[in-house]
């Protein structure tokens, strides 16, 4: 009797081995196959990583696959190389990174290209209305050729990018130039250019050379606002640029994987989950605001971070890797710093320009001259009605969506918490209602105290407020809010509106500070800037920095020279300086060298949650000491924190406690990083506490 043949296949779970099965006599599968097996009394479809291997299982254990699926698309042994990357950087099983890539879905091949078609079609349609309604002849010339480029595809021939029309100034040339010769040498190249001088257009020019040398390019966003800002722009140079994130729907992503899989050379455009495609052939891979902290995937695992593993990505693929932004990752000048990275500039903007200037103001002291309206200095008013008198738009930031971001009773000093959190619940308008933002957990809002029947007043105000107050001091004027209240089918056209300059003063969150590029917006307003600067975290001034920096280049994009009014508590705060051309960010570095923080370590947090708060303080006491008992012994052992309670320490009726490890940067990294995951598996295991446990590298 011939031996059974055994494989290993990943599973889409956490698993810290790849489990053993067997072929039935006649099967043969090769690594990448999908199959479907039992695990754990439920049938899962898996990915071939192994064939035969001599199991280190007892052989008259192992089961029989129950089947190949022979419909789904076979993964490539470099995605296989790429999950076991992202597995080990991010200590979380390729079970789990598998998952992430390959959501279940079945779709035949001639379903995809009928649906290409369609889509083909509808985009043709819309090219020739708008020909037809263009006015100036640049402009109809322009759509004209991306006509001809989409019906070339429609017959199936691959189109002519239009790659020659871009056109690079000399100084963006110069930065080509530079990272060309990094990329010959092997190094990712940090675009550090200001909003705003072109850097979209220098991504372009070097795409087009890749697609031109018949390699496949990926192009990353953190959001998909800023993809769908970016489609048309990168569409009218690329006609068969394919979109990638989680706002198109299911069946047009695994269209997509089906097209990148069949191209020879393609080019994506996505959010952090395009990385999980089947790349092949990649030449180049462009991360667009590399600093953007929406790269950061929280939960579930993978933990994974688009910037680093892109980079991850560019080395299974023998890929270049241009990261740009207008206020780069510490992380990214730190490796610029250390010669992994080369840095180029850009300083000035395309349409010359000055860039926005900037006015702090102190609202303790206007306060105290009486100079406050509500939210409103008298001197930010004044500046509104001058930017809207000359027919120019204004956009208002407030950190807080919500009309009151809390509310208290007036008699006895309560304020009503969420049942389920450790937070104040805020008050929405319209109908009236408490929210929590942690949970969700929403109840009416009578106005009346819970526990005295004293009534309730809003504390602070949110941007439904700051609307309100709008409202009723500029009336007459279009006004209208973005927030995570905004419906998601509302936002686009509120972002079109404002573009189009019918929407005169735009009230928003942090959504409204992301790359967007509008004309006639001349004054950016912060309000209580203290929320954006105050939080309790080492980072906090870094981002603090980078969001007001991309705001302020948001006003005043072509010639005319905007203006960034800033409301705070504290102008004394080192950012505003910072901001103004101050301090830099050698500082920033120096301070985190200092004090041992990231970049110069490395940081693991772990989180332990819990809906029993001994159980939940018992249990990560005793991971701390397992920890401890792991690193026991090496030379320089990582410093581990904890466990405390986070500032917000119960979520959704789980409480929540942290332990914090920060590892020296040194060869032992690795090893002592495994070690880590491994004392935590063990600790997870043998208390039956795994689903408590989440493990975050590098977190934001
Ligand atoms: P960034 O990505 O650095 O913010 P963009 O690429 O969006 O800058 O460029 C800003 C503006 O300048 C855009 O309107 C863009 O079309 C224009 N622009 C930049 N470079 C060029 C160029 N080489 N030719 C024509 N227009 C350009
Ligand atoms: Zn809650």
């Amino acid at each position: 009797m011939p031996s059974p043949t055994f494989i290993q296949v990943i599973l889409p779970l956490r698993l810290e081995w790849e489990p053993y099965y067997g072929l039935p006599e006649g099967v043969q599968v090769h690594v990448g196959d999908r199959v479907r097996v039992m695990f754990a009394r439920k049938e899962y479809v898996g990915a071939v990583s192994a064939v035969n291997v001599k199991p280190l299982t007892e052989e008259s254990r192992i089961l029989p696959i129950l089947g190949v699926e022979e419909g789904l698309p076979k993964v490539l042994p470099e995605e296989i190389q790429f999950w076991r990357a992202v597995s080990e950087y991010y200590l979380c099983s390729v079970g789990e990174v598998y998952k992430a890539a390959y959501p279940a879905l079945k779709l035949d091949q001639e379903e995809v290209e009928a649906r290409v078609r369609e889509r083909l079609e509808a985009r043709l349609e819309r090219l020739k209305e708008k020909a037809e309604k263009a006015r100036r002849d640049d402009t109809r010339e322009r759509y004209k050729s991306e006509i001809e480029a989409v019906e070339a595809l429609l017959r199936g021939e691959k189109p002519v990018s239009c790659a020659a029309s871009v056109t690079l100034s000399p100084t963006q040339e110069t930065a080509a130039e530079t990272a060309r010769k990094a990329f010959a040498s092997g190094k990712t190249v940090l675009l550090h250019g200001v909003t705003g001088s072109g850097k979209t257009e220098i991504y372009l020019k070097l795409a087009g050379e890749t697609l031109a040398n018949g390699r496949s390019v990926l192009f990353l966003v953190p959001e998909i606002a800023l993809s769908r800002q970016l489609e048309d722009r990168i569409a009218a140079v690329f006609p068969d640029v394919q979109v990638f994130h989680s706002g198109v729907s299911a069946a047009r992503r695994a269209q997509v994987a089906v097209h990148v899989r069949n191209s020879s050379s393609y080019l994506v455009l996505g959010t952090r989950s395009a990385l999980f495609l089947p790349h092949h052939n990649l030449g180049l891979i462009i991360v667009d605001e590399e600093h953007d902290t929406s790269y950061k995937q929280d939960a579930p695992a993978p933990r994974y971070n688009a910037r680093e593993s892109a980079i991850m990505l560019s080395v299974i693929q023998k890929a270049n890797v241009i990261l740009g932004s207008a206020t780069p990752s510490l992380e990214s000048l730190y490796n610029a710093e250390t010669g992994r990275f080369v840095k180029v500039d850009l300083k000035e903007r395309f349409h010359s320009g000055e860039e926005a200037e900037i006015r702090i103001i102190d609202t303790v002291a206007e306060r105290r001259k009486r100079g406050m309206t509500g939210s409103f200095s008298r001197k930010l008013l004044a500046e509104i009605q001058e930017t809207l008198d000359m027919g120019e738009q204004v956009l208002v930031l407030r950190a807080r969506r919500s009309y009151a971001p809390s509310v208290q009773c007036t008699e006895c000093g309560e304020i009503p918490r969420c049942p389920h959190c450790h937070v104040p619940m805020s008050l929405h308008r319209g109908p009236d209602r408490l929210v929590c933002h942690y949970c969700g957990h929403t109840e009416p809002y009578t106005g009346v105290c819970p526990s005295c029947q004293g009534a309730l007043q809003p504390l602070g105000a949110g941007t439904q407020k700051v609307e309100e107050e709008l409202t009723s001091l500029f009336p007459g004027r279009r006004i209208a809010r973005l927030d995570g209240d905004t419906p998601d089918t509302e936002e686009a056209a509120i972002i079109r509106r404002f573009a189009e300059g019918d929407i005169d003063i735009l009230v928003g969150t942090q959504i409204i500070t992301k790359g967007f590029d509008f004309d006639g917006l001349r004054l950016v307003a912060v309000l209580q800037a203290d929320s954006l600067v105050g939080v309790q975290d080492f980072r906090a001034d870094e981002r603090a920095f980078q969001l007001l920096e991309q705001f302020r280049g948001r006003s005043g994009r072509r010639g005319t020279p905007g203006r960034i009014v800033i409301q705070t508590r504290e102008p004394e705060h080192p950012v505003y300086a910072r901001l103004s051309g101050g301090s830099g960010d050698t500082d920033l570095l120096a301070e985190r060298r200092l004090f041992g923080y990231p970049p110069y370590t490395r940081l693991v947090h772990i989180s332990l949650k819990d809906s029993n708060e001994k159980r939940l303080d018992f249990l990560s006491k005793e991971l701390r000491h397992a920890l401890l008992a792991a690193f026991s012994g090496v030379d320089t052992p990582p410093a581990v924190v904890g466990p405390y309670a986070p500032a917000v320490d119960r979520i959704a009726g789980e409480s929540i406690r942290q332990i914090r490890v920060s590892f020296p940067r040194n060869k032992a990294l690795t090893a002592l990083k495994k070690a880590l995951a491994s004392a935590v598996d063990d600790f997870g295991r043998e208390r039956k506490y795994t689903a408590h446990i989440a493990v975050d590298v590098d977190p934001i």
